[in-house]
């Protein structure tokens, strides 16, 4: 079961260009050739990864879940993510 977390404000928000929504009309999705994995052995919940995506493509909840359709591959949450338990994999 999934648990939404409460978003405290824009002040928590990395210095980063970031989308403000899910382009619903651009599935960035289809631009990824590798896909982040996330080991929620290993996830401690922290949300950095949801913070720093530039897509919005995780989602707001815990545990984090990646929404394929926006997602581009770009590895900025499995670079952030402090416990490394995302993976880029290929071929997902
Ligand atoms: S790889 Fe990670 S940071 Fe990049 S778009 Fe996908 S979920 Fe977001
Ligand atoms: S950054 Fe890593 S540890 Fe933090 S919520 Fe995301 S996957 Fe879990």
């Amino acid at each position: 079961m999934t648990k939404k977390v409460d978003v405290r404000g824009a002040r928590d928000m990395p210095p980063m260009a970031k989308s403000l929504g899910r382009m619903s009309w651009n599935l960035t999705g289809s631009w990824r050739n590798v896909t982040p994995v996330i080991d929620y052995e290993k996830c401690t919940l922290c949300m950095l990864c949801w913070k720093f995506c530039p897509d919005l493509a995780i989602t707001c909840t815990e545990p984090p879940r990646i929404i394929l359709d926006f997602c581009k591959g770009c590895g900025v949450c499995a670079e952030e993510c402090p416990v490394k338990c995302i993976e880029m994999k290929e071929g997902l």
